[in-house]
């Protein structure tokens, strides 16, 4: 009996020992790090010269702009800015200068090459949306001169589960399970004091665990953002004093409850439903003084994830996404990756051509509603901050922030 129990005990911790490490692997913490020490050959004291500027009210370029920097801070900017000969100069004859970007929806997970694709593309802002006090280290480390991109990380978002799930959902996604009161209290307190920006609401709060986090957050003085719960409608959204909603989708999934959930045959009947009610839910946000992130290309993107994967695999930039995570891992039948054998967006392998179809019908009419959705919230002048969900399949850091349009 007491071999039997040790064998049981060393299997757990064998199968826990592995799953850990294929999760460590799959968020990219086996990644090699890019050595960052080539950065250093940069002068620090430079002039840009004949350079496109964006002129400050952010409508036009002024052409043969001169810059000159010094150690990160412009001196001076104009058509006749002087330094002295031996100054190292950067041509920028047919190049356009602008401020640095926000990606407002971003994970991060394991590897600090991310913040290097951040600062190559122009990202100099980005937002953490489910953070570790891993992200918090690189933030203080960024702070001290580390390159990378200024972050804002969000606490790991909060959900409700049963027990054991809990515990599995806990482990594998970075998500803090919480189901009494007094739980959510001391998960805010403690988020509020290792340092984190914001709390998230994530989609598996229960209604009545999200009325706690909304109460807490006030209590600490500390931002909630995030998901709008599937558990609750609009109505609990505009009164729990969040501030801001993840993604245009969340809307358009709220109104989708009120709907009584589509399917590919009611498309139309649903888009006309989103047309009606988009207005009011966009005049409702402004008197909430609610603001919404984009994230449109990521949920453009689920149809081709499933017609044709490997179509839009060739359209993005592959090879520098972390390949811990493009790689996915085994520990879930269907994987968890960007790549064929992997895709979590991918379609089942037994589905028929009619399925296929149906699938096609349904998830085009889902870019359709968050489109209807967005114009509405860009047209009655809601704050519309542009953002990816970098390394959710198949957003590549830095890079995805240029497609968000
Ligand atoms: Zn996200």
């Amino acid at each position: 009996m007491i071999r039997f129990a040790f064998v049981a005990i060393a299997a757990a911790l064998l199968t826990g020992a592995f799953i850990d490490r294929e999760l460590s692997k799959m968020y990219g913490g086996h990644t090699q790090l890019a050595d960052i020490s080539l950065a250093g050959n940069a002068p620090s004291y430079f002039a840009l010269t004949n350079v496109n500027v964006m002129a400050p009210s952010s409508d036009n370029f002024i052409s043969d702009q001169t810059v000159l920097v010094d150690n990160g801070i412009i001196l001076s900017v104009g058509s006749n800015v002087e330094f002295v000969d031996d100054t190292s100069t950067i041509d920028g004859k047919g190049m356009f200068l602008v401020p640095g970007y926000t990606d407002s929806h971003v994970h991060l997970w394991k590897s600090k090459n991310d913040l290097l694709l951040y600062i190559a593309n122009g990202v100099t802002q980005i937002r953490e949306m489910n953070g570790s006090e891993v992200h918090l280290r690189w933030k203080e480390e960024i702070e001290e001169g580390r390159i990378g991109p200024d972050m804002f990380v969000v606490a790991p978002q909060l959900a409700t589960f049963g027990f054991f799930e809990g515990l599995f959902v806990g482990w594998t996604q970075n998500k803090t399970i919480v189901r009494t009161e007094s739980q959510v209290s001391r998960a805010v307190q403690s988020f509020k004091d290792v340092g984190y920006d914001a709390i998230k609401a994530s989609s598996f709060l229960d209604e009545d665990s999200y009325t706690n986090v909304s109460n807490a957050a006030a209590e600490n003085s500390i931002l909630l953002v995030g998901h709008i719960p599937m558990s609750v409608g609009l109505n609990e959204l505009l009164d729990s004093g969040q501030t801001e909603v993840a993604h245009v989708e969340e809307l358009m999934k709220a109104l989708n409850r009120e709907f009584g959930g589509y399917t590919d045959r009611n498309a139309d009947e649903f888009l006309e439903f989103v047309r009606n009610r988009s207005g009011d839910v966009a005049d409702r946000l402004i008197e909430n003084e609610i603001s919404v992130t984009s994230t449109l290309w990521l949920i453009d993107s689920f149809s081709r994830q499933k017609a044709d994967l490997s179509g839009i695999l060739d359209s993005v930039e592959l090879q520098y996404a972390n390949p811990g995570i493009t790689e996915g891992t085994i520990i879930t039948s269907r994987g968890m990756g960007w790549l064929p054998d992997v895709n979590i967006y991918r379609w089942p392998d037994d589905i028929d051509a009619e399925g296929q179809q149906r699938s096609l019908t349904y998830w085009t009419t889902y870019s359709q509603a968050q489109h209807i959705v967005f114009d509405a919230l860009l047209e009655k002048g809601v704050p519309i901050m542009a953002g990816t969900d970098a390394n959710t399949p198949v957003t590549v850091p830095g890079f995805s922030l240029h497609d968000e349009k």
